[in-house]
């Protein structure tokens, strides 16, 4: 099976309609959740998603987006953004995102947002933190976004080491643990601004990166019609 999998798509439509394009005929997309907020469509998002039959869990900006407590966490800017989509979704839009749960397995992978200790607010950022949530992970392998950096840890031998990924980057996935983040299709934060997402053959045992650039100045444009702030615009161009 070739599984596409997708994070922090933030409500840009434009970069999932270039990964998909990308990424052509696979068995299934499974998404890490932050599918809403920051970006200009929601709606469209969610709406491509469920027709091509997304599976996926819930992210921190999902769940502030249908009036979730998370919204007090964010800054001035993520919770303008996130009451501007709050205004605008459809109630297509909220069931879809009401349904998600915050942790799905589905055959040998366990998908989460942050972390399985907190599915919603922790960040998988340190080699400790990836150890203790791998020990919380009853499948040989762990998929987590949140963070916006494309990366694997690989657990072998009783260690755990971390590797940064890039467009092309390939892990064998047989033999050991590990615990991979797609990066983000939306807003990506690793100094690259091209979307991201993470292939998985489950055939061949692999994990594959890829990088895709999009038309990001035409939803820095549609994100000026909405009048978001201007900062989130801005830095799609910098992948930062
Ligand atoms: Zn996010």
């Amino acid at each position: 099976m070739r599984i596409a999998v997708l994070s922090d798509i933030h409500s840009n439509l434009v970069a999932l309609d270039a990964i998909l394009t990308r990424i052509g005929a696979v068995d299934a997309i499974w998404h890490l959740g932050d599918v809403v907020g920051y970006g200009p469509d929601p709606d469209g998002v969610v709406a491509r998603l469920a027709t091509v039959g997304a599976v996926g869990v819930r992210g921190n900006h999902d769940a502030a987006a249908i009036g979730g407590p998370e919204i007090e966490w964010f800054n001035p800017e993520a919770r303008a953004a996130i009451e501007w989509t709050r205004d605008r979704i459809g109630h297509d839009t909220r069931d879809w995102l009401a349904a998600l749960p915050e942790r799905r397995q589905i055959d040998e992978f366990d998908l989460v947002h942050g972390s399985q200790r907190e599915p919603l607010r922790e960040y998988v950022t340190s080699l400790r933190i990836a150890r203790e949530c791998l020990a919380l992970i009853a499948t040989p392998h762990g998929l987590h976004g949140h963070t916006h950096i494309p990366l694997a840890f690989v657990e072998s031998d009783g260690g755990i080491a971390v590797t940064l990924t890039d467009d092309g980057s390939s892990l064998d996935l047989a033999g050991h643990r590990t615990f991979l983040n797609p990066g983000s299709v939306g807003q990506p934060r690793d100094g690259d601004p091209d979307a991201s997402c993470l292939l998985l053959d489950t055939d061949l045992g692999s994990a594959t990166w890829a990088r895709v650039p999009y038309d990001i100045g035409a939803v820095q444009a549609a994100m000026h019609a909405a009048k978001l702030p201007r900062r989130l615009a801005d830095r799609l161009s910098l992948g930062l």
